[in-house]
């Protein structure tokens, strides 16, 4: 059968897009390459969520091992794990990326009604005083000591119930009360009361697209499957997508593929307190620094947290040291800095799909990855810390670009209408086409931008 159309990968991008497709009344099939996990059979431990959740098992890193990403395989994609901060980018972030691409309708005047109706679709929060565990306390004090401006955190959440004893550390591996807004509760199981046709544990491996449709072709559960479309979406992710046009053998075509890689590096520190912070317990991150300084100086804080074996794995330190700094868990405050990257990295695959992952730190990025080391310093200095302790580890949560989005097809993948340059018949919506970092949490973007995509796909 020829459906009207194929959706590739079913997290942010794809499973919005699937959403407002199949709302249209059009058929459409949403393929993802993991498995179906729902409120109930989320995996419940640390080692079990890495093995069973993650492209790889757990952290990829970048060829010189310096650097580790998060991607999540699974009906939901990184929706089913992300903190779910859902911000509107701000005019200098749309400004940078029409500077990159050429393309000018990047701007809030345009995005707004995308921005709107997505909004519309998800149960936001905006976090309070009540909410605030020990360890944002301990940030605000830091940030007010030091006069840095900070805010209180927008996240996709119905109720967390928080009152009733529970931790939103556990969202990490996955919402277990359907609260968390990710896109398997936002819009895929919406859509699939509605009839959309999903199909998890089908990898597409190629995508041969022509003038009427475009056909694809992968495995689902060890056997050769094809599809066919009157348009198919990639929505993989930037390394997903990037790796299927690959594999399909774009390169030479387009020789933007793989570039203009960008990650939001984050660096975490680790202050010890004399009192318990407790900071894996209740509302897990509900403030950030909203200083405009640091956001000149292109990074941003924020007041995280990890469960303690990943947060082991961030401690570079070995024997009794380790152990002393593990009694300590519950003694430890966190604060991470985020920097706008520049988008020099590259992802690259074999035919066989294999990635390798240049990103290196240029000087720019050093500095602002030093400038915001330093404010978190003060902060947790001033908040009471008795010892400060870096990572050697950094990591790439929001990985974008590799298909980015312009007008000029030999430095881009897309043009401004989310289509391959050249294909009628072939797009893509998802954080692969975003031309530069914009040093904002891409999740809500990457959905109204799907949700632009599917305005205009409906029209058709
Ligand atoms: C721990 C963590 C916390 C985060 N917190 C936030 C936050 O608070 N706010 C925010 O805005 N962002 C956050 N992010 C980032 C955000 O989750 C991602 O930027 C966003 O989900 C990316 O959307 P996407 O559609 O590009 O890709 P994804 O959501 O990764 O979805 C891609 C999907 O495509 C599937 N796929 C890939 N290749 C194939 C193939 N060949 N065949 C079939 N399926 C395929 C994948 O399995 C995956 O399910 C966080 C990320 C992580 C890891």
């Amino acid at each position: 059968m020829v459906y009207d159309f194929i959706v590739v990968g079913s997290g942010s991008g794809g499973g919005s897009l699937a959403y407002y497709l199949n709302k249209s009344g059009a058929k459409v099939l949403l393929l993802e390459a993991g498995k179906f996990y729902r409120k109930n059979t989320f995996p419940r431990t640390e080692a079990e969520t890495s093995a069973d959740l993650y492209w790889g098992g757990g952290i990829e890193f970048a060829k010189d091992g310096k650097m580790g990403f998060l991607r999540t395989k699974m009906v939901g994609g990184s929706s089913i794990v992300y903190q779910c901060l859902m911000d509107r980018f701000d005019d200098n972030a749309f400004d940078a990326w029409k500077d990159e691409s050429g393309v000018d309708w990047f701007s809030n005047a345009t995005m707004n009604e995308h921005y709107n109706q997505v909004e519309s679709d998800m149960a936001l929060h905006t976090f309070t005083e009540k909410e605030w565990n020990r360890n944002a306390k301990l940030f605000i004090d830091g940030c007010d000591k030091n006069g840095y401006k900070w805010a209180n955190l927008r996240r996709g959440q119905s109720d967390c119930a928080l009152e009733n004893g529970n931790d939103c550390i556990g969202c990490l591996g996955g919402c277990i009360r359907d609260s968390k807004q990710s896109s398997l509760v936002a819009f895929i199981q919406k859509a699939e009361k509605e009839g959309l046709e999903i199909q998890a544990d089908t990898e597409i491996h190629k995508v041969e697209p022509g003038n009427e449709t475009c056909k694809i072709h992968g495995m689902q559960n060890g056997n050769k499957v094809s599809y066919e479309a009157k348009k198919v979406i990639l929505s993989g992710g930037a390394f997903g997508t990037t790796r299927m046009m690959y594999m399909s053998g774009f390169k030479k075509k387009l020789p933007a593929l793989g570039k203009k890689f960008s990650s939001h590096p984050q660096f975490m520190w680790i202050g010890f307190q004399n009192e318990p912070v407790d900071a894996h317990k209740l509302a897990f991150q509900t403030v950030a620094s909203k200083d405009p300084e640091f956001r000149k100086k292109g990074f941003k804080l924020e007041n995280v947290f990890a469960p303690p074996i990943s947060l082991a794995m961030l401690i570079n330190i070995t024997g009794s040291k380790h152990q002393d700094y593990m009694k300590k868990y519950r003694y430890m405050q966190c604060i991470e800095v985020a920097v706008r990257d520049e988008n020099v990295g590259e992802i690259i695959s074999d035919k066989n799909g294999k990635l390798t992952i240049s990103k290196p730190l240029t000087d720019q990025d050093k500095e602002r990855k030093t400038n915001g080391l330093q404010a978190i310093k003060n902060i947790l200095l001033s908040s009471g810390a008795n010892e400060v302790f870096e990572s050697n580890f950094y990591f790439g949560l929001h990985l974008m670009g590799g298909c980015v989005m312009g007008t000029d097809p030999s430095k881009s993948v897309v043009n401004p209408e989310f289509n391959v340059h050249g294909e009628k018949t072939l797009y893509i919506t998802d954080s692969s086409i975003y031309p530069n970092a914009p040093g904002i949490n891409p999740g809500l973007t990457i959905k109204a931008l799907s949700h632009k995509l599917s305005t205009q796909l409906i029209k058709g």
